[in-house]
């Protein structure tokens, strides 16, 4: 049985090291756009980042149950892990299919920090939902592959020295199903900035680094691609499910820390003579969140155990994302109609956590597409896309 008790020595320890990056540093980071610099190398140096690695390749070797409690507790303590947390998700792409040579090549550097792994391409102007129409191609041409093409929400490339790449490899006349003849690469990201890839920033509502690619016959050495040519929608599906068990932990995170504040807000501010929690109008929804963020757990970690035995896990690895973007949506609403007017100001930090958690209705994967997942691959629905 695994619950917020389990894993109790790594939660500690993951605390321990949030309290070097309490709320005034988010904070400002958040006003000033900026990317938490300070905090990735903390986290590279302790070893926290490179959790999945395994120790023969420098890193700790954890699970990825683990892997969720480390994102979670970042969250939990205030923060937000989305700008460190693709160099854990997209590591199963390079452990599993990746050759031994390119193994050997970038995980004892991304174990040390001096390679960063944080950008992965896959949505493009015309391909979000629908993934494998994307029309980024990579051509081979010899020793090399030319990649043409445009991404767009690539989050983290400008501080990332690699990025996982999907692309085109065959045209899709000449595959059977869309999801066939799509490969993917390892890129060095330094190469292909002075070799035709131009990168332009997108301002959004949180501070998340994310930026518009686009490649111009960009040449990528064909050791570059990871597994067999054609075969990396597969591959990356199991990246995805890391990502949303990854990312469902992250919401757990922010979930219990709404509810926290929240709980503690209802208890400390007094209208009409009284505490504001007194009232049944406010705790109910407190406490409706709390049991949401629970429940949502327990799914996170059905998951991530299927995911650690090696299990087909796509369902719960969606349920989990789904149960808790909407727990971690629902204690933020919860939050800010707690705070009142208060909930609004940036010094309270609930809005900031608010903006980031509402990602997760959207992103990596909608709702939608979740619950079109469930009615098609559990219940049997028929495909309605
Ligand atoms: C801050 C941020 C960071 C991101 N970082 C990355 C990144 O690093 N790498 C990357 O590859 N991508 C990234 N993304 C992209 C993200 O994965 C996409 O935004 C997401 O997959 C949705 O695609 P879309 O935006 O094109 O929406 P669309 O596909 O245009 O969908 C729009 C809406 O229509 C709904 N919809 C579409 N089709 C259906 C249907 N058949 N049934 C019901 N509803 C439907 C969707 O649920 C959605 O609500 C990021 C996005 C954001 C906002």
């Amino acid at each position: 049985m695994t619950d917020r008790n389990t894993y109790a020595s790594l939660r500690a320890r993951v605390r321990e090291f949030c309290k070097d990056f309490p709320d005034d540093y988010w904070r400002e980071l958040d006003r000033t756009r900026s990317y938490p610099e300070a905090f990735t190398r903390a986290m590279t140096e302790t070893g926290l980042l490179g959790a999945l690695i395994p120790t023969e390749y420098g890193g700790l070797g954890m699970c990825l149950a683990e892997a969720s409690v480390i994102l979670e507790e970042v969250n939990y303590s205030g923060g937000n892990a989305g700008p460190a947390h693709a160099q854990m998700y997209v590591m199963g792409t390079l452990l599993r299919y990746g050759s031994e040579a390119q193994k050997r090549a970038y995980l004892p550097k991304i174990a040390r920090g001096e390679l960063r792994l944080q950008a992965f391409g896959v949505t493009e102007p015309d391909a979000g939902s629908d993934t494998t129409s994307l029309t980024t191609t990579a051509v081979r041409d010899g020793d090399r592959y030319i990649v043409n093409g445009r991404k767009i929400y690539i989050s983290r490339v400008q501080h990332s020295d690699l990025m996982l790449l999907l692309a085109r490899t065959t045209p899709l006349d000449r595959v059977q199903r869309k999801s066939h003849g799509l490969s993917v690469f390892l890129i060095d990201l330094h190469d292909a900035l002075a070799n035709g890839l131009t990168v332009a920033p997108i301002p959004i509502m949180m501070n998340n680094e994310t930026n518009k690619l686009t490649f111009d016959n960009v040449p990528i050495p064909a050791s570059s691609l990871i597994g067999e040519e054609g075969r990396g929608f597969r591959y990356i599906l199991d990246g995805m499910n890391a990502e949303r068990i990854l990312i469902a932990a992250e919401c757990i995170g922010d979930g219990h820390w709404f509810v926290e504040r929240a709980t503690r807000r209802a208890q400390e501010r007094a209208v009409f003579g009284r505490q504001i929690g007194q009232n049944q109008g406010v705790q109910f929804p407190i406490a409706r969140a709390h049991v949401n963020v629970e429940a949502a757990d327990l799914m996170r970690f059905r998951a991530a155990e299927k995911f650690d035995r090696g299990e087909p896990c796509g369902a719960e690895a969606n349920m989990a994302k789904l149960l808790a973007a909407d727990a971690s949506w629902e204690a933020a609403n919860v939050a800010l109609q707690t705070y009142g007017g208060y909930g609004f100001a940036a010094e309270y930090d609930i809005e900031r956590k608010f903006r980031e958690t509402r990602l997760y209705q959207v992103a990596p994967l909608s709702t939608n597409l979740i619950l079109s997942y469930v009615a098609e691959h559990v219940l049997g629905l028929p495909r309605s896309y």
